[in-house]
């Protein structure tokens, strides 16, 4: 048999509660403690006292109808309102019903009502308000879990993003560490040179060591802005401010600023086609993806050669793509580079720190645009890069090239 529960039955007549109480204890699978009011006032004053598992209720009382009844049990003072069977006369059913859905788990006649009838309804309504109470626990429980693990996640992310930060921070000091040694050291003999053997030096020698100088000192002030430039990428930091820029004129300009640097053994070729105006875009995050493609050009083809800058212009999207006929990617490594530090295997002693890249694909990235690489062993590479004329419209606006 399982657990004693607890009942209350609620009627004015003596004789009904008599009736109930005889059927309900004869019960061979359950056993009672039962309780009982002769008056609406009574029950509702036990219910606020003891917590019942079931509740008889006859519907007609002399102080309150049933259906009061169940209004003040479902207010709030009873935090968990107890099953209630509603006992009526013959004829009301149609009160009964509406009984029921004031949420009356179950209604009998008082008339000829038998004890089997009485026990099994009593039981049904006993198991079914555990099962309700096993579900909401359930539920709870798994609000519980999901909170737990929505947590957990967050936690996860934040902890990963530590780890990624971390992991940068410690790969800075190491490329800081390692690429500022070489140009340091060069500059450090240059100006020594310079300082102890002058008078020995014509002005042609003199000058090659100021140019180094001078060269190793770019390096490492690049390298220093790079780092800069990545760690607000890293942090989130990016600023993008779009404004109206007419592409080709600012793309001239870039241009004939990286003519004036170039050695004999390069061309830089420049070609325009189709429309460009309504361009809107960043014009130091746009440098940046022109001077770390262009440069990219220019350093990996140390034997020289045709480096081409193409612009085309459509209705809502501009492509450009720079071409070189330098020494190529390896096809493994082509999808890593655009990760910081990444640099291919057959850069030899071409120098680099692996940043270009990583930069301009955030810089694109922020235009709402998109980055590609093509590139061959000793045959050369080519990057295209897709901007839309508005940033935030290249999805819903693809053209082909
Ligand atoms: P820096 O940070 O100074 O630009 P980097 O040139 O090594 O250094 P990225 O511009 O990010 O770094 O390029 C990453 C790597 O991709 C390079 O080290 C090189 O191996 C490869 N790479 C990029 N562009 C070209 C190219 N045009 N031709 C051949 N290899 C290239
Ligand atoms: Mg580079």
């Amino acid at each position: 048999m399982s657990d004693t529960r607890t009942l209350l039955i609620i009627d004015d007549c003596a004789e009904d509660r008599r009736i109930y109480r005889r059927y309900l204890l004869k019960d061979p699978s359950q056993s009672y403690q039962i309780l009982e009011a002769d008056s609406a006032q009574d029950g509702l004053a036990m219910c606020q006292e003891i917590l019942c598992d079931v509740i008889l209720l006859d519907f007609y009382l002399p102080d309150m109808s049933g259906l009061e009844i169940l209004d003040h049990l479902k207010q709030e003072r009873f935090e968990t309102p107890a099953p209630v069977i509603m006992l009526t006369g013959q004829g009301d059913e149609a009160v009964a019903v509406q009984a029921m859905k004031k949420g009356v788990q179950d209604y009998l006649v008082k008339q000829h009502l038998k004890p089997d009838v009485l026990q099994l309804a009593v039981r049904n309504v006993i198991q079914h308000s555990d099962l309700q109470t096993v579900l909401s626990k359930t539920k709870e429980k798994q609000r519980f879990m999901i909170q737990q693990a929505e947590l957990l996640a967050q936690t996860q992310a934040a902890l990963m993003k530590e780890q990624k930060l971390n992991a940068f921070k410690s790969q800075i000091i190491r490329t800081v560490s390692c690429e500022y040694r070489m140009p340091l050291a060069s500059i450090l003999t240059a100006a020594s040179t310079l300082k102890q053997h002058s008078n020995q030096l014509d002005k042609a020698k003199q000058q090659k060591f100021l140019q180094i100088i001078e060269q190793k000192a770019r390096y490492m002030a690049k390298l220093v802005d790079d780092l800069l430039v990545c760690n607000q990428f890293e942090l989130n930091k990016a600023q993008f401010k779009p404004q109206p820029l007419d592409l080709c004129h600012f793309f001239s300009d870039l241009v004939e600023e990286q003519r004036e640097n170039l050695s004999d053994r390069h061309q830089l070729i420049y070609k325009m086609i189709g429309d460009h105006k309504g361009f809107w875009g960043d014009g130091g995050l746009l440098r940046q993806i022109f001077m770390n493609l262009i440069s990219n050009a220019i350093k990996y083809s140390p034997d020289g050669g045709d480096i081409e800058f193409h612009l085309i212009g459509g209705d809502s999207q501009v492509i450009f793509y720079i071409k070189d006929k330098g020494i190529g990617i390896p096809i493994q490594e082509q999808e890593n580079l655009f990760q910081a530090f990444c640099r291919g295997s057959n850069v030899n002693t071409i120098p680099g720190t692996g940043l270009g890249l990583a930069i301009t694909k955030v810089c694109v990235e922020l235009h709402g645009g998109d980055i590609t690489l093509e590139s061959q062993v000793g045959k050369g590479t080519k990057v295209t890069v897709t901007l839309p004329k508005r940033p935030g419209e290249l999805n819903s606006c693809k053209e082909s090239v």
